[in-house]
This record gives C-alpha cells, sequence and structure tokens, in this order.
C-alpha cells in the first residue's frame, strides 16, 4: 500500500522553482532515501511533506488522505531535524515528552510513552540527566526519542546524522535500521552520503536541481543508471 504519494509536487520561492514537479510513490514500511547535492531542494521536498512548507504546485497525500493543505500535526508524522536542538534545561524525559505536554497529555500517559521510547533507545539510564551531559550520539538518540513517543505512521530525517563523527554515523545508521526493523513504520530519510543511500534504502530517490533524476532500489541505480549524474554519484561502473 501507498503510505506518501506526490503528484506533481513543485515549489517556488520568489518565483524561482525549486521542486518541479516530483511524482512519488513511497509504500507502507518503506525506507526511502532522497540523496542529491547541496541545494537539488531535498530538505524543501521533505519540508512539505511535514507540512512546515507550503506547495506552490501539485497534491500530497499520507495514508491515503490527500493532506496538502494540512496542520503538519495533522499528518501522522514526526521529523527528526539534523540540529537536533535539545532543551538545554530540560532533563531527557522532559525533552523526550515536551510534545506531548504541549498536547496536554495526561502525565501518566506521557511517562509510560517516554519510558518505552527511552527503552527503545537504551536511554532509560540517562533520563533524569541534562542535554549537556550527554554525548553527540545519545543527544540524537533523545532527538530520535521525541519522535516516537508520538507514535508516527512516517518519520521523516533530514541528514539526522551529518554533525556525527564517522564512527558514531556508522553506528547510529544500523541503529536506525534496526529501529525501522522493529518500528513497522514508513521512513523518508535526507541524506548526501552515499553509503548511507547504499546501505540504509528499500528505495533510492535521486534528486537533481529539484527533479528525480531516477528512483529504485539501490542495486537497480547501480547496475542500471539512467544518466551519468546517477552512475557519478553513486559510483556505479559506468
Ligand atoms: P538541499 O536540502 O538539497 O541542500 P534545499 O531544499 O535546502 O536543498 O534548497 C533547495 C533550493 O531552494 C536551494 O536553491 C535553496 O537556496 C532554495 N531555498 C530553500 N529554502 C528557501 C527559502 N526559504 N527561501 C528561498 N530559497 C530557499
Ligand atoms: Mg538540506
Amino acid at each position: 500500500m501507498a503510505e506518501v504519494q506526490l503528484r506533481g509536487v513543485s515549489k517556488s520561492f520568489g518565483g524561482l522553482e525549486v521542486i518541479k514537479g516530483i511524482d512519488l510513490t513511497v509504500a507502507s514500511g518503506e525506507f526511502c532515501v532522497f540523496v542529491g547535492p547541496s541545494g537539488c531542494g531535498k530538505s524543501t521536498l521533505l519540508r512539505m511533506i511535514a507540512g512546515l512548507e507550503e506547495v506552490t504546485d501539485g497534491e500530497i497525500r499520507i495514508g491515503g488522505r490527500d493532506v496538502t493543505d494540512a496542520e503538519p500535526s495533522a499528518r501522522g508524522i514526526a521529523m527528526v531535524f539534523q540540529n537536533y536542538a535539545l532543551y538545554p534545561h530540560l532533563t531527557v524525559a522532559q525533552n523526550i515528552g515536551f510534545g506531548l505536554s504541549l498536547a496536554r497529555m495526561p502525565k501518566a500517559e506521557i511517562e509510560a510513552k517516554v519510558r518505552a521510547a527511552a527503552d527503545t533507545l537504551q536511554l532509560t539510564h540517562l533520563l533524569d540527566r541534562k542535554p549537556k551531559a550527554l554525548s553527540g550520539g545519545q543527544r540524537q538518540r533523545v532527538a530520535i526519542g521525541r519522535a516516537i513517543v508520538r507514535d508516527p505512521k512516517v518519520f521523516l530525517f533530514d541528514e539526522p546524522l551529518s554533525n556525527l563523527d564517522a564512527s558514531l554515523r556508522a553506528e547510529m545508521r544500523l541503529e536506525i535500521a534496526d529501529l525501522h526493523g522493529r518500528l513497522d513504520a514508513t521512513m523518508i530519510y535526507v541524506t548526501h552520503d552515499q553509503v548511507e543511500a547504499m546501505t540504509m534504502a528499500d528505495q533510492i530517490v535521486v534528486l537533481n536541481g529539484g527533479r528525480i533524476e531516477q528512483a529504485g532500489t539501490p542495486m537497480e541505480l547501480y547496475r542500471r543508471p539512467d544518466t551519468p549524474f546517477v552512475a557519478g554519484f553513486l559510483g556505479s561502473p559506468r
């Protein structure tokens, strides 16, 4: 089943078109990776799916429902950003539960959800700490925890690992892949890192200049790149 569907999605900033008629289907449970050079439109496309940026043209459906004009909170999605700003004065538990507090969920329910998320992310022993007493990887886990407590059907990640060093990045890559396996969620993951794309994706969407250059499985793109750009970007032997 299609979880996320884009039809003719375009975006202009002040008359300049930066997303140019994107058609895309992301299946339920899929791990979809948007990849492409800096400035090609990855973040803008993700922010439109999240509802943080209005579309100029086209239609976005999530779970079969037209959400093109829906508020971010009404889309059943949660987004994890590159700059996972945590609240420095709040504990890990309070940071993870913050959105639920805003939504006025009962305290006992918030605590149960925070505990379950912390358990999933191996943060249970850190719940009373403040962010400054955490490592980079632990902070990134807290940011993912904030998304998990909301039980989204769709997770959106915008270069979540780009601030981490190479070895931690490799470790977190495995953790996110593992999480995807356990949560039964659809994930759309933006990166400019070819290795992340090739190792994590069910479907890779190669973006270039606001258009889809090619979309397919890692093997399809590696073996049969449609364009020299795709071949060059993914390091195919062509
Ligand atoms: P990526 O995430 O692939 O690096 P972005 O989606 O951030 O690319 O940007 C795509 C294009 O849109 C770039 O040319 C960028 O300068 C432009 N852009 C993004 N956001 C805005 C904005 N709020 N106002 C004007 N131009 C923007
Ligand atoms: Mg970006």
